[in-house]
């Protein structure tokens, strides 16, 4: 994985990685979460971070009643909503 020897838990436990993770979201689930992405490109097209980051939590509530963790879905929202955390508050 890295050019050196880690021992963190997670190396040492040989804990997945994000391609190993679930991605698969059921329908219904589905069509919300692709409603907030439109909404989401939007705002970050527009420049309006603090929006995106509204867009996000919305993400997150609906993430949390639908999936369980880990899956692919809470490490993309997470990153995307990490750079408008990043964007809105430096
Ligand atoms: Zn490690």
């Amino acid at each position: 994985m890295f050019f050196f020897d880690c021992g963190c838990d997670a190396c040492v436990g040989g804990y997945p990685t994000y391609r190993d993770l679930p991605s698969r979201v059921e329908s219904g689930l589905a069509e919300k979460l692709r409603v907030l992405e439109g909404l989401l490109g939007r705002a970050l097209s527009a420049g309006d971070y603090q929006e995106g980051l509204k867009i996000h939590c919305k993400d997150v509530h609906l993430i949390e009643q639908g999936l369980q963790e880990p899956h692919r879905i809470y490490v993309s929202v997470r990153n995307s909503m990490q750079h408008c955390l990043w964007k809105v508050y430096g």
